[in-house]
């Protein structure tokens, strides 16, 4: 059975990705060259006092993938499973995203191995500002710029900016984004990659024929994407008829109220036992719901060939980064059911990243309803600009495809401009 976690290294299937698309471009090796490895990376040591006194060495790392359009840019992940290849995958899946979305931003990508939900609060915050101390010298607002990920937030951010600015001895917050709003982040930064699967998923019903309102939802993942995605989508009308989590899952053929379940889930870590819903349910149970739309939100490799051959929703909008294995691709391509990909479908993230580093850099702040005008925009274009450049290719090419393609030709471009490739 494929292995949902380390067979799938998601390194490898990232290069697949750049190579296929490479290939189906008749660009040249150089391209592919240039793109499959990552410009730099750092892995470091990062020592932390724990509360108990003990001294424990953490592994951190950042991977700068490429930075043809914009200094690199992507999050910090702390999570026990995070290693260098993943670093690295993640770092390219953000050059092709700030391509999709078009944000003049390369792809870069942190990570600490660490169980975060094992430590303290001090301890968390020792740690980020030691894991600061060691990429300081690869970062700047205009080289390299951090943002949140899987298990970190505005506060780590507030700890890691504040490390930052002491360490260059100036301020500049730009350095980076999905801070508190108190030191320069962006209004609607939090929940801007839930917003942005919301309108991904409206323009991608819409292109299929049928209404948010009404549609029913599941959701893997209740973290910051997940949570956001569903209360974005039960705005629009969506029922969310099940949720899972690391810790358990609730269903609900009625609808579960995805902001009531967002406050149990902040109090007690988990949707699990969530009172109010009518019943429980497993990750595979979610995955063959029927439903029509889908949200993974959690880990990469939760969709394999196994757990795609059950699904029966019509609609894949990802939420998390790499959640499809290529076997899991290849038969939803089968089966005809439409994905909206990672790069394209969580790009709302790092679309408002580059706005409120626009902001930080101007000096001038704009209101909630701008910024999130703004992302409507972005992503309405973006989910377009694919949507018909696959039709272009009568459609014989995935949605994922179709991104990859469209990214790189525009990464192609901008290096042949450069002299970087021929
Ligand atoms: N971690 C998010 C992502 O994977 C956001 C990155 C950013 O805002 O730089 O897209």
């Amino acid at each position: 059975m494929e292995n949902r976690k380390k067979e799938n290294n998601p390194y490898e299937i990232a290069k697949n990705s750049l190579e296929n698309a490479i290939r189906k471009l008749g660009l040249s090796d150089e391209v592919y060259e240039r793109l499959k490895d990552c410009d730099r990376v750092l892995e470091a040591n990062v020592p932390v006092r724990m509360d108990d006194g003990t001294l424990r060495i953490f592994k951190g790392y950042r991977a700068q993938h490429n930075n043809v359009l914009g200094p690199y840019k992507g999050g910090v992940r702390f999570h026990q499973d995070a290693d260098l290849d993943e670093a690295k995958a993640l770092a390219i899946w953000m050059t092709i995203k700030c391509a999709v979305v078009n944000v003049p931003f390369g792809g870069g990508k942190g990570a600490v191995t660490c169980d975060p939900l094992k430590m303290s609060p001090q301890e968390i915050e020792r740690l980020s500002r030691q894991y600061m101390r060691s990429m300081a010298p690869v970062l700047d607002s205009r080289v390299d710029i951090p943002a949140p990920d899987i298990n970190t937030n505005a506060q780590v951010m507030a700890w890691m900016g504040d490390e930052y600015c002491s360490i260059k001895g100036c301020d500049d917050w730009g350095v980076i984004t999905g801070k508190p709003l108190a030191l320069g982040g962006s209004a609607g930064r939090e929940t801007a990659t839930g917003q942005g699967i919301m309108l991904a998923a409206r323009e991608a019903a819409k292109a299929l024929g049928f209404s948010l309102k009404g549609a029913t939802l599941a959701v893997q993942g209740y973290g910051n994407v997940g949570s956001s995605a569903a209360r974005f989508l039960a705005r629009e009308g969506c029922k969310l008829i099940a949720v899972c989590d690391i810790f358990g899952g609730v269903s609900d053929e009625d609808g579960l109220d995805a902001e009531e379940l967002f406050q149990y889930c902040r109090q007690t870590g988990s949707v699990k036992g969530y009172p109010k819903a009518k019943g429980s349910i497993t990750t595979e149970e979610l995955y063959a719901l029927d439903c029509d739309l889908i949200v993974p939100a959690a880990m990469e490799n939760q969709i394999t060939a196994e757990v795609a051959r059950g699904i029966r929703a019509r609609l894949i909008v990802e939420g998390a980064n790499g959640p499809t294995t290529p076997q899991g691709d290849e038969v939803l391509k089968e089966k005809k059911v439409f994905v909206v990909p990672d790069i394209l479908a969580n790009s709302g993230g790092v679309a408002t990243s580059y706005f409120e580093w626009v902001q930080n850099n101007y000096g001038y702040y704009w209101t909630a309803g701008e910024v999130s005008e703004r992302l409507e925009l972005k992503m309405v274009e973006a989910f377009q600009h694919i949507y018909d450049y696959r039709r272009s290719f009568g459609e014989e090419i995935t949605m994922r495809e179709a991104a990859f393609m469209y990214a790189i030709q525009r990464l192609a471009e901008a290096m042949k401009l450069r002299g970087w490739v021929r």
